[in-house]
């Protein structure tokens, strides 16, 4: 792939970012694209091949955790990775207008927002302000993993990464026509804060992903 010319197919796409997530893990990132040749190259127009969206969590720095620089990745963060209609908007504008064949949503170990929904429901007290509207979009993905049996901080995790990869579909007619159609996928990475490493943990849109992910 040309990453210049072509737009990547959503498969490449997945692949140029676990490799960046790989090189970061190990020591041995490159820093790609964050030079001044690709700021001038990149002023006139943009063409990120992935749409991140995140847990603003400070720790979670989209282009560091992969690798990657200018150009490379539109990004969406908000607190436990809660979806209102701006961030639905932000990401359908990624996927139809800047037609990125990716959009990731990335959760992490020790998320505040998922601790806070899970002692939300174990109190009984919900924070006050607009914090609480962020716990009240987590607690539904605690429930679902609590009726499944799945009670594990990390099953919890899960659960809520892969609810929001859902969540996105039923919401957004434009992201799911899309990965209908077969330009687009959607896949979950849950992120360890320890050793930087991004694990898939759900995709949509492109099957043969699981297996042949390394
Ligand atoms: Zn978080």
């Amino acid at each position: 792939m040309t990453e210049k010319t072509l737009t990547p197919t959503p498969r490449d796409a997945f692949d140029l970012l676990m490799s960046g997530n790989q090189r970061f893990v190990s020591g041995a990132s490159e820093h790609p694209n964050q030079d001044a040749a690709r700021r001038t190259e990149t002023a006139p127009s943009q063409k990120p091949f992935a749409v991140l969206f995140g847990c603003s969590d400070s720790r979670l720095a989209a282009e560091i955790i992969f690798d990657r620089g200018l150009g490379d990745l539109f990004v969406v963060r908000t607190a436990g990775h809660v979806a209102g209609t701006e961030v639905l908007g932000s990401l359908e504008f990624g996927v139809a207008v800047l037609n990125a064949p990716l959009v990731v949503v990335l959760g992490h170990d020790s998320c505040g927002a998922v601790a806070a929904a899970c002692s939300a429901l174990e109190n009984g007290k919900m924070p006050g302000g607009f914090v609480r509207d962020v716990v009240e979009r987590v607690t539904p993905s605690v429930l679902t993993a609590r009726a499944a049996g799945r009670e594990s901080a990390e099953e919890i995790l899960a659960e809520h990464i892969e609810h929001t990869v859902d969540l996105l579909l039923e919401r957004s007619r434009v992201l799911a026509d899309a990965v209908a159609a077969g330009r687009t996928a959607v896949v979950g990475l849950s992120y360890r804060l320890a050793d930087g490493s991004a694990q898939l943990v759900a995709a949509r849109g492109l099957d043969a992903l699981v297996p042949a992910a390394s």
